[in-house]
């Protein structure tokens, strides 16, 4: 049986071509590091560390003053962000549908003594501005969104959110795990002070590596919560305020760095538009299909017409039969790879109204096939009927 592969907001799968054999080239070939070997090999490396950051600036539409710093994905990005700027007395606001590597960091930060605003999206997981701009307080020092629901795909309005928080001069961050190279996302005009990404999916690269980019005026306040060696100021035992070295200490995750490069290269090659349109075309059919299936709930927006609020994460809750034998069913009787459960949101699910059942989520990415999505849904009309 042919394995499909609907996951894709886990982990992208197939990679971009050729990362896997860049990466594998620089560990065979010349596994050297950067920023610590005084020679040739060593610089045109940096070369490559150089041009990934300045590939990935451009892609977030990053204003002059804006650095690009690698980490290990967009959990630890965001904790940079969180811990690295907020203070017990601060205020920071948020909303009902984040990821947990959005909320954990804000409960642990509010156990000491950070207040924490969650504002309530809607039942389609949808949020209102407004709700948002009623929460700010005098000590509100930051807000911290989601671009995509990684539960319903439900897009948040960042660009609203940025005019609202620059003008009030509170710090904007973006969790764009699950839009990064799928979306424009232009830090410029939707006034983005922070945005966190990770390598593994929508940009088809490697897992283990991520970043984010940050705005010069942030990163000035922001507390490294790393420190350690970076290669440079040597004779000094204090943490560089350079950038990017405050916030990279130690080796960077080269063969990550690599993939990453080759798989930025692939996207400017193949285009974000067209890789988008793609799959909002394959998440248009499948909703569509879905309208005809009894014995299932589309947790969040499921009108086919309404793709343009939506990415391509499609939530399900099967009426009369267990969401977990459900997902089982697709792989051992159709190969569908799908994910069960709370996909590290509760909350998220608590506004879509599918806690504490959670849902089976299909999720597609630019080599998913329209004949994979038409098999799917006839899978789905079969178990939903069991
Ligand atoms: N935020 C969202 C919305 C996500 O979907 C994920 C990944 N599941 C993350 C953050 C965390 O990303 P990573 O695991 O790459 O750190």
């Amino acid at each position: 049986m042919k394995t499909i592969y609907m996951d894709n907001a886990a982990t992208s799968f197939p990679k971009a071509e050729g990362v896997g054999e860049a990466m594998a080239d620089y560990i065979n070939k010349g596994a050297f590091n950067v920023g610590r070997g005084g020679y040739e090999a060593a610089y045109l490396l940096s070369e490559t560390v150089v041009e990934t950051r300045e590939m990935l600036l451009e892609l977030f539409d990053a204003p002059y003053n804006t650095s690009l710093i690698f980490t290990q994905g967009a959990t630890a990005s965001i904790n940079q962000f969180l811990k690295g700027l907020l203070c017990p007395g601060d205020h920071v606001i948020t909303t009902s549908v984040e990821h947990n590597a959005v909320m954990r960091p804000l409960r642990y930060l509010e156990s000491k003594g950070t207040e924490v605003t969650v504002v309530p999206c809607d039942g389609e997981g949808k949020l209102d501005t407004e709700d948002l701009e009623k929460a700010i307080k005098k000590n509100t020092k930051a807000v911290i969104t989601t671009h995509a629901s990684n539960v319903s795909g439900t897009l948040l309005p960042i660009g609203e959110i940025g005019e609202i928080c620059r003008s009030r001069g509170i710090f904007y961050g973006v969790d764009a795990a699950q839009s990064a190279g799928v979306y424009p996302i232009s830090m410029k005009e939707m006034k983005l002070d922070f945005v966190a990404f990770p390598g593994h999916k929508g940009l088809l690269g490697p897992q283990g590596i991520g970043g984010f980019a940050v705005r010069d005026e942030l990163a000035e306040k922001l507390i490294p919560i790393f420190q350690g060696g970076t290669g440079s100021v040597s004779d000094s035992e204090l943490q560089p305020e350079f950038l990017p070295d405050k916030f990279e200490s130690g080796t960077l995750p080269l063969p990550g760095i690599m993939g990453l490069h080759k798989a930025l290269l692939h996207l400017k090659k193949e285009g974000l538009e067209a890789k988008r349109h793609k799959e909002e075309a394959l998440t248009t059919r499948f909703l569509a299909g879905l309208h005809n299936i009894p014995g299932i709930r589309v947790a969040g927006i499921c009108d086919p017409q309404r793709i343009q609020e939506r990415a391509s994460v499609v939530s399900l809750d099967f009426l009369n039969y267990d969401n977990a034998f459900a997902a089982f069913d697709l792989e051992q009787d159709y190969g569908i790879l799908t994910r069960v459960g709370l996909h590290c949101a509760p909350e998220a699910h608590r506004t879509l109204g599918t806690f504490p059942r959670g849902t089976v989520r299909f999720s597609f990415g630019p080599e998913t096939t329209f004949e994979e999505i038409d098999f799917a849904l006839r899978a789905i009309k079969n178990i939903a009927g069991r």
